[in-house]
């Protein structure tokens, strides 16, 4: 008997382990049922092995990648996309966002105080529907989306995107920043006090009880990845703290924890802590890149280009300075850029893309950047055994440009094909909306 149920036992675990190898096997999305296309790379490439493939199929069907190779079984009724003139390549990754988060000079001189008291959440929704749409029209099917984004207008957006009203990048969202009292804000004692202000654009989290309370409010409320604040305010978490944020997010659904940093001793703590990703490069010195890289944190630095609309030469010498420090030492990087703010003349895209200037200067290969926007990002979204690779199984979602990105990364700013979850989103360089278009929830109505 106890023979039988050690073998049944073992059974199980081996069954339990072939199928996490298993990319997860989701039913196919009821929008995309039915749309079958045949699509011809004149190269077909692959970031993980820095390899581009000339003269390749891709078989797609209800959402996802069913047969890839020279030659595929074709079906009748088969609609055939020739992108034979183009490069083929997997979605790209932002790994720092806030979609529904736009400040602006006018009317309040760049000063994100002021977009929130003077933009209701609901109006943010609406632009963070807009903001996804030119993301994914420059190639970026997943945004790491990290709050700021008033009360959970972030999960509004990817409920909304998944329950097919309207298209976007698959969106891994934070929900409400947790921080120490007061988050980033430094208002006056009157506005806290009697006004509760700092609520919803951060979440209040400063002993243990309310750590664990805050982390499931979001959870509750639909986040996918937990973002603190480590050391906004002279009252940083402790050790312990981050410890205890780690915890209960992997307890609360297995989310990771992503924690903004400003200091130096602030990310000592988190390094020591064992947090899943550092966000922004403003206190990551040699040393602790150094740490980074042996406990294997990703470091998500939000690297700005100095450009004529932002920055100056002095910060982006350091910016670069650091990238090629953390490259150096080996230090897991992703392309992420906090991107929050309005350029005029720029979409939300564009102004991202436009990032690749700081991965250039930093001396790091093209094909190696092309890794880094890939990969990288559906690890680092912690995505990557279900979305993201140009896999059979996986969905589809992928990008198409002229000229080879493993070679220059720079042909990633001219996106003309764009397919999101088996649908064309975009062709020949123009937006084709209307597949992911419903009045209802199509692709059934979503709990989380
Ligand atoms: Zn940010």
């Amino acid at each position: 008997m106890l023979k039988k149920i050690t073998f049944t036992v073992l059974g199980l675990m081996i069954a339990m382990i072939a199928a996490a190898q298993q990319p997860v096997a989701l039913p196919p999305l009821p929008s995309s049922v039915g749309a079958t296309y045949l699509i011809r790379a004149g190269k077909l490439i692959d970031p993980e092995a820095g390899t581009a493939t000339d003269a390749q199929m891709l078989l797609v069907k209800d959402g996802r990648i069913v047969e890839i190779g020279a030659h595929v079984t074709v079906p009748t009724g088969v609609e055939t996309i020739d992108l034979s003139e183009y490069s083929v390549l997997p979605g790209l990754v932002d790994a720092h966002n806030h979609l529904a988060l736009t400040y602006k000079k006018v009317p309040e001189n760049d000063f994100y105080y002021y977009t929130y008291i003077q933009e209701s959440t609901a109006l943010r929704a609406i632009q963070a529907a807009s903001n996804g749409m030119q993301m994914l029209s420059a190639g970026f099917t997943v945004v790491r989306d990290l709050g700021n984004n008033g009360l959970y207008a972030d999960t509004a957006l990817r409920q909304a995107i998944e329950q097919g009203w309207v298209p976007g990048p698959t969106l891994i969202n934070s929900g409400i920043i947790i921080g120490g009292i007061g988050g980033q804000f430094y208002p006056t004692p009157e506005m806290v006090k009697e006004h509760n202000i700092i609520y919803p654009e951060y979440l209040d989290a400063d002993t243990p009880d309310e750590i664990v309370k805050a982390v499931r409010q979001n959870v509750l409320f639909g986040a996918k990845v937990i973002k603190i604040c480590v050391d906004c305010k002279p009252y940083p978490y402790s050790v312990e703290d981050i410890r205890l944020f780690i915890r209960e997010a992997a307890n609360a659904g297995g989310l990771k924890v992503a924690g903004h940093v400003q200091t130096e001793e602030g990310a000592r703590r988190a390094i020591e802590a064992g947090l899943w990703s550092i966000e922004h490069d403003i206190a990551l010195t040699d040393d602790l890149h150094k740490l980074m890289a042996k406990k294997g944190i990703w470091r998500v630095g939000t690297e700005t280009p100095f450009t004529e609309y932002r920055g100056t030469q002095e910060r982006f010498d350091k910016t670069v300075a650091g990238m090629k420090s953390a490259w150096l030492r080996g230090v897991k990087m992703a392309f992420s850029t906090d991107a929050d703010y309005w350029v005029p003349g720029l979409t939300r895209g564009e102004v991202v893309i436009n990032f690749l200037k700081s991965w250039k200067a930093a001396g790091i290969p093209d094909k190696d950047i092309l890794k880094v926007m890939t990969v990288n990002g559906y690890q680092v979204c912690d995505i990557a055994s279900a979305r993201g690779p140009l896999k059979v199984g996986f969905p589809a979602d992928m990008i198409a440009v002229k000229g080879n990105p493993l070679e220059n990364v720079d042909v990633l700013r001219s996106v003309s094909f764009v397919m999101k979850d088996g649908l064309v989103f975009k062709r020949d360089g123009v937006m084709t909306p209307e597949r992911f278009l419903h009045g209802g929830p199509v692709n059934g109505w979503r709990l989380h």
